[in-house]
This record gives C-alpha cells, sequence and structure tokens, in this order.
C-alpha cells in the first residue's frame, strides 16, 4: 500500500469516526433538549399561567359573590330601584375599596344597566353584546366568568364576574359583578416571554388571539394566520372542548414550522375563560447552543484529522526515504550498492541516448584482496574496503558515478570521454590507490587495484559495455595486476 493510499484511509477512518460520535452526540443533546421543552418547560410555564390565572379570579368572586347577597343592594332593587345616585355611589365604592376595574348591576326589573356613573345603558334581548345578561339569568351555577370587552371602558377586554341577584324567595332579581381588565395576566405574560423566551398567549375558540406578548402571535390575529401555523391540524383548538370537563385540562402537544424555526407548543383550555392557553418555545433556538458546539466539534475534528495526517505523512515520507537509502546504499563503505546502479545507469543511458553522448565504465578490483583478508582478517578487510572506496571516490569528479559492485569490486560511470580521458583517469584513480599509504594496526598495507575500461557503442547494451569493462579487467590482472586496460 503506498503512502497516499495509507493517508487516504486514515483521513477517511478518522473523519468518519469524529463525524459519527459528533453527529451521535449532537443529535442526543437534541433530543434530550426536545423532551425538556415538550415534557417540562412548556407544561410548567402552562400550569404556573393557570394557576396564576385562577389565583387572580378568587378575589373577584369574592367581592361579585358579597355584593350579590348585600341587603342594601337587595332592598334598593326590591324596593323599586329608587335614587340611581344611592346604587351608583355603592358600585363607586366597591370599586374604589376593591381596585376594580369596573362594577356594575343590571335589574330584571328594569334591564337598567348601572354603573360608577349613573345608567350606562338598557339591556336588550336582542343585542348581541347583552346576550351574557340573559345567559346569566338562565344559569344554573350562581356565578360565570366572562371575558368580553367593556362598554364603559373604550371597549377594554375585561373579565367580568357576572353574579346572580336572589330576593329574600330566591327569586332572580338581576346581576351583579366586578370587571378586571386583563393587566395582571399581560403582565405575567410578558414575563414568561422574556425570562424564558417563551411565547405565551390566549386564542379563542375561533381561533382568534385574545392576549398575547409576542409580536407574532399580536392579539386580534387568528392563529391561521400566523406563518407555519395553518398546517397544524384543524382540532387543534377544537380537540379540548369537546371533552368532557374532567379531561378540560388536558394539555396538547405539537409543532409547526415556520421560515426560521421549528416550534414546539402546549395547549390546554382554560374553562374559566373559555380560552386556549397556548405556551410556545422555538426548538430551533433552544437547540442553536448545541449546533455551534456540534460545528466547532466538527471543527476541531477536522483540525485533528489534518494534524494527524501531516504528521503520519511526515513519518511515512522519512520512514521510506531511510528504506530507500538503505536499499540502495552499501553500508560497509556507504557508497552506492548495484540497485543504486540500476536506477541511476537509466537516467543516464536516456540522457546520453537524447543528448547523442557516451557512457564510459571502469570496473576496478583490488589486487590480492584474498591475502590482505588472511593477513589482517576479515575486519582488516573491511577496513581496506573503506578506505579504497574513499580514495576512489576523492578521485572522481561530483557528477561521476561510483558505486560497489560486489566484494572486492568498485564499478565507476563516466559521461561524455574519449579514449585517451578514460584511460587518464583510470591511471588517476589506481595511481593514487598505489600511492596513498594505507595502514592498519601500524602496519602499511600495499595496496593496488587492476581496472577495466571500456566506452559505450552506439546501440550497445548495457550488459555488454559491462562485460567488455570487466573483460579488460580480467586482462589487466593477467597482465600482472596493478595496471589499467582499454577494452
Ligand atoms: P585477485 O582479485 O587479485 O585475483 O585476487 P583476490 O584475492 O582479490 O581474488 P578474489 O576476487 O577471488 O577474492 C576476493 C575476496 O574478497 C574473497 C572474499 O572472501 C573477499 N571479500 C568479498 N567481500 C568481502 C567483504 O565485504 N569484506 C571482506 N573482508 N572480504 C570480502
Ligand atoms: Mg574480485
Ligand atoms: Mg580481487
Amino acid at each position: 500500500m503506498n503512502r497516499p493510499k495509507v493517508l487516504i484511509i486514515l483521513a477517511i477512518v478518522l473523519v468518519v469516526g469524529f463525524v459519527t460520535t459528533s453527529f451521535f452526540s449532537y443529535h442526543v443533546s437534541k433530543q434530550a433538549i426536545h423532551k425538556t421543552i415538550v415534557d417540562n418547560e412548556l407544561p410548567l410555564t402552562a400550569d404556573n399561567i393557570y394557576s396564576e390565572i385562577q389565583k387572580d379570579l378568587v378575589r373577584p368572586v369574592f367581592i361579585s359573590s358579597m355584593m350579590a347577597s348585600d341587603t342594601f343592594l337587595r332592598d334598593w332593587v326590591i324596593e323599586g330601584e329608587q335614587g340611581t345616585e344611592k346604587i351608583s355611589k355603592y358600585l363607586q365604592q366597591v370599586q374604589t375599596t376593591y381596585g376594580a376595574f369596573v362594577s356594575f348591576l343590571v335589574t330584571e326589573r328594569t334591564h337598567n344597566y348601572y354603573y360608577g356613573e349613573g345608567i350606562l345603558k338598557q339591556v336588550k334581548q336582542d343585542e348581541p353584546r347583552d346576550a351574557w345578561y340573559f345567559r346569566v339569568r338562565d344559569l344554573s351555577q350562581p356565578y360565570e366568568i366572562n371575558v368580553d370587552k367593556d362598554l364603559a371602558h373604550h371597549d377594554e377586554l375585561t373579565i367580568f364576574v357576572n353574579y346572580r341577584v336572589l330576593d329574600y324567595s330566591n327569586r332572580f332579581i338581576g346581576t351583579v359583578g366586578i370587571g378586571l381588565n386583563v393587566d395582571s395576566v399581560q403582565k405575567l405574560i410578558a414575563s414568561y416571554q422574556k425570562k424564558y423566551q417563551r411565547d405565551v398567549y390566549f386564542v379563542s375558540h375561533d381561533g382568534t388571539i385574545m392576549l398575547s406578548g409576542s409580536q407574532r402571535h399580536a392579539a386580534g390575529k387568528n392563529i391561521k394566520d400566523v406563518d407555519g401555523m395553518n398546517s397544524l391540524p384543524a382540532e387543534i383548538i377544537d380537540q379540548p372542548i369537546t371533552q368532557t370537563s374532567a379531561e378540560t385540562t388536558r394539555e396538547y402537544e405539537y409543532e409547526y414550522e415556520d421560515h426560521h424555526a421549528n416550534h414546539l407548543i402546549n395547549v390546554r383550555y382554560i374553562p374559566e375563560l373559555k380560552w386556549y392557553l397556548f405556551v410556545e418555545k422555538s426548538e430551533t433556538q433552544a437547540i442553536s447552543g448545541i449546533k455551534n458546539t456540534f460545528i466547532l466539534n466538527l471543527l476541531v475534528c477536522l483540525a485533528v484529522t489534518l494534524i494527524v495526517v501531516a504528521i503520519t505523512d511526515i513519518a511515512l515520507k522519512r520512514y521510506q526515504q531511510r528504506l530507500e537509502v538503505m536499499a540502495t546504499t552499501d553500508i560497509l563503505t556507504g557508497l552506492p550498492n548495484r540497485r543504486a546502479f540500476d536506477i541511476v545507469i537509466e537516467v543516464m543511458s536516456n540522457d546520453t541516448a537524447r543528448s547523442g553522448g557516451t557512457i564510459a565504465i571502469l570496473v576496478l578490483d583490488i589486487d590480492h584482496f584474498k591475502a590482505i583478508n588472511d593477513q589482517y582478517g576479515h575486519i582488516g578487510g573491511d577496513y581496506v574496503l573503506t578506505e579504497a572506496a574513499s580514495i576512489i571516490k576523492s578521485s572522481l569528479r561530483a557528477a561521476d558515478f561510483i558505486c560497489r559492485w560486489g566484494g572486492e569490486e568498485f564499478l565507476v560511470v563516466v559521461r561524455d570521454c574519449d579514449e585517451h580521458n578514460i584511460i587518464a583517469l583510470a591511471e588517476k584513480v589506481r595511481k593514487s590507490i598505489e600511492h596513498h599509504t594505507t595502514t592498519y594496526q601500524n602496519q602499511t598495507i600495499a595496496l593496488t587495484v587492476s581496472i577495466g575500461a571500456a566506452i559505450g557503442k552506439p546501440s550497445e547494451t548495457l550488459e555488454n559495455l559491462v562485460v567488455r569493462a570487466d573483460k579488460a579487467m580480467y586482462q589487466a590482472k593477467k597482465q600482472g595486476r596493478n595496471r589499467s586496460i582499454l577494452s
């Protein structure tokens, strides 16, 4: 397997491993966040808001019940509603004492609507806005809570407690009560909105948003007109109302997507207000943190992968280079070996073929090397070989190539040499060895070489050229050694 392949496989393994674990942990975190929002955050917010509303309604119901059983009020009605200012004063008093938004009395005999400042109007059976009065008249319970617009206060949305007033024989003589504006609920919604980035809004049974703290769900809009919400099932606000009263507090979970985010919602019916409470949270926003972590994770993984691949590349390259050097170098002399010759000669042959030059070869063999080995031992022989190698090398030019050809044989390749020059070079090498004083263990060794030279002929094979040089070397041996012969 070559280096790029190893690196690619390594990178793939690392990237796949990193991406898989990052993606898996991102997915698990995302699911955990989703579950927390759906199972805890939204229902808890809905619970809190619902209980706050119930708490807010206890006091007005109590005040209204007190008014309905007030003897002054009942006597005043029974005695023929004499003196509007008396009842107005009474209603005014209740309003200021209990901090109500509005207090009112509608009587059955005259259908007059009394409030703090006198008579506002008369309720009429055929007037849709007055339907509440006739509904309360026929009510089996003592009171109802109704969310309506208040005529006396520029149609502001108001929570009314409508309490039935009975005479001393339990006959219905009118309806009394107070109205609270929805400020407190509105404030509660706003605080949830701000503190927990949750959209809280109330929706009437026809889908109209009645109260809201968010821009996306502005009061007055229909939820079907809110971006993305038309994908919600139609029964989202029909479902709870068809449930029995025991089930009306059940919650429903939905999710929908708009152009920016995925939204999770909790819907529950608030029977007191006959509204649906929607608590919504953007899942996309909630997971944006872990999304950033995920992206950061991937970047770190990418960086680690790149670093690991780079380090591996450097290590492999060095190792490969060392292997190459080891494979092409003779350990004893440090000269290139026969394998290096094969590589170099191919390049040289191609070069000279292209340029029309020539290749000349010298084959050098140490004379009577066996005797040196015999006399100084194998280690001594090795030392002499190293010495001979460095002497030959120092007699050559940098462009010439030398290698250890075999045991005590060396081969030199020289380019563009004529007969005169090659013999001159061979002689130069031979003499430098002969004249060099080789000492080993304080003993001087007489060292000589026999050299065979050959100049490549056009279209001659390399093998043939080497054979010719080798033969010339043997001739030199035959003729008495320590000489150079040209083939
Ligand atoms: P000549 O070439 O002059 O005919 O005689 P020679 O003694 O050199 O003959 P031959 O080529 O037969 O002997 C070469 C010897 O070199 C034989 C072998 O044991 C020895 N030799 C080969 N490689 C090494 C080596 O790496 N180290 C040592 N010390 N000796 C080696
Ligand atoms: Mg030999
Ligand atoms: Mg020899």
